[in-house]
């Protein structure tokens, strides 16, 4: 039998997923699982760790089955939403508390506390993350204030992300985390090698109870015997955004990727420069092979494609998602309308919690197209801002990548590329997270020498290349900013 296949494991906010990859980048099956969400109070929201390694073993049963066994499968490559912490125990292997999900806000004290204490300077300059509930050590902290199960865990505490809770469960033992997933958790340095005592030390974190740093592609481990109907080798790890980034082949300084979901992500390749930004842009590890580290700048807007599911659930002004890019085709403009997408705040470059949305120049002559139209605009004028701040961070994009739900919007494409004055690519098939995994799995396994390499298994993409006139452009800009400037 042949070890043709690629297993990735994608363990999402949302769901868990496991999909089968032939080493030319086609993806050939997917098996998915919803996750429960919990919302014990308002700003917190949890994850059942017994939960997400369930159906990841129940999804990549069924993608072992369909590839013919686990002797067809080359290795598999782990994909996670990061920042998510889980506490467990050495022993039992079993968790103890919920998962605490980078969404949580409960630790918005803590971060305040760091801050007046005048901590956000070290971190951010040695982690390129800001002081916010978002990243994982307040949340471990957190579990240790107030979990007697965790405070009580002594030696035979075991904190890890996502992929590390997996991996561990899949090996029967083995605790590691990547170093794209260790950046986002404000206890690495972003060129140090391992877990940073002061920093563990600043957040109050035992540095024994974290998992060893190890690249994101190599032959980490193999999966416990009974578990997938035979051995199958880990190769590759990595935090979902930096998988996109690679799945999307930007790995060369200047390419951009942005995927469009509920909200967007925008990761910059930096090449092996340490990432620094003026304009509260976050540094982050892209990857690392054979040791060497290689650096993305990120950039996240919160509201995205929850933009337009507010028009079609709150507002009811559409039937379906994909019905916009024909209403906005079926009027010349915005007729006036501008629109601030700020419904859960502005995040980057602009990072105003308190901002709320507007919809501004309404008329008699104002449609429901308009309206549209105008949302839908406010996507490119929320990338076009983070493209500034990018560039005045000395990272200015020369393609942008798209993936993610929004990206098939063929309009909202085409306007990214006209206010950005760039050509806008999108692959034939965005499930750029999961192809990212394949890559650094091959790697790891050795069908590719290089990531480079493994870069053939991309998909061809559409271009969208910008034909918006210069006038048009700072008309459509001018409007925005007098939005943005409204108190
Ligand atoms: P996530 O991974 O964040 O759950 P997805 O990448 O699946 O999100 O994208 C879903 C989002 O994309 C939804 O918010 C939806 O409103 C939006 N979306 C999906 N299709 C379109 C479309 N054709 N035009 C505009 N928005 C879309």
């Amino acid at each position: 039998m042949s070890e043709r296949h690629l297993l990735v494991l994608d363990a999402g906010t949302t769901s868990t997923r496991a999909m089968l990859f032939t080493p030319d980048g086609t993806r050939v099956a997917t098996a998915q699982a919803d996750l429960t969400q919990f919302y014990p109070q308002p700003g917190w929201v949890e994850h059942d760790a017994v939960e997400i390694w369930a159906h990841t073993l129940d999804c990549a049963r069924q993608m072992v089955a369909q590839a013919g066994g686990a002797d067809a499968i080359a290795a598999i490559g782990i994909t996670n939403q990061r920042e998510t912490v889980v506490a467990w125990d050495r022993q039992s292997g079993d968790p103890l508390g919920r998962a605490i999900v980078w969404q949580d806000r409960r630790t918005a004290d803590q971060c305040a506390a760091l801050r007046e204490g005048g901590h956000e300077g070290l971190v951010q300059q040695r982690t390129g993350l800001i002081l916010d509930p978002y990243f994982s050590a307040t949340k471990m902290r957190w579990m240790i204030d107030h979990w007697p199960e965790v405070a009580a865990g002594g030696d035979r505490l075991v904190f890890g992300t996502v992929e590390s809770w997996l991996v561990w469960k899949l090996t029967g033992g083995l605790h590691i985390s990547d170093a794209s997933n260790a950046s986002r958790t404000q206890l690495m340095a972003l060129d140090g090698t391992g877990w940073d005592e002061e920093l563990c030390a600043l957040f109050g974190l035992p540095c024994a109870a974290l998992p060893t740093i190890v690249d994101n592609a190599g032959d980490f481990g193999a999966t416990l015997p009974d578990l997938l109907g035979g051995p199958i080798r880990i190769c590759g790890l990595a935090g979902d955004q930096q998988a996109a980034t690679i799945g999307q082949s930007c790995l060369k300084p200047g390419s951009v990727k942005a995927t469009l979901g509920t909200g967007a992500f925008v990761l910059a390749s930096l090449g092996e420069r340490l990432p620094t930004s003026a304009h509260r842009l976050l540094g982050t590890v892209l990857c690392q092979i054979g040791g060497r580290r290689h650096y993305a700048l990120e950039g996240s807007i919160f509201v995205a494609g929850s933009l337009i599911q507010w028009l079609r659930d709150s507002l009811g002004l559409i039937a379906a998602a994909a019905d916009t890019d024909a209403i906005a085709r079926s009027v010349p403009d915005n007729g006036g309308v501008v629109l601030l997408p700020a419904l859960s705040g502005l995040g980057a470059p602009h990072w105003r919690p308190e901002a709320t949305g507007i919809i501004s120049g309404l008329t008699h002559g104002t449609g429901r197209a308009h309206i549209i139209r105008a949302a839908l605009e406010s996507m490119a004028h929320q990338v076009h801002d983070l493209a500034a701040a990018f560039a005045a961070d000395g990272a200015p994009w020369h393609v942008l990548r798209i993936d993610g739900g929004m990206s098939a919007n063929d309009w909202i494409a085409q306007d990214m590329a006209d206010m950005l004055d760039l050509s806008v690519e999108r692959p034939a098939d965005v499930e750029t997270t999961a192809r990212g995994a394949a890559m650094l799995a091959g790697l790891g396994c050795g069908l590719f020498p290089s990531l480079e390499a493994a870069a053939g298994m991309a998909s061809v993409r559409t271009r969208f290349v910008p034909t918006m006139t210069a006038d048009v452009r700072a008309a459509r800009l001018t409007a925005w900013r007098a939005l943005l400037a409204r108190p």
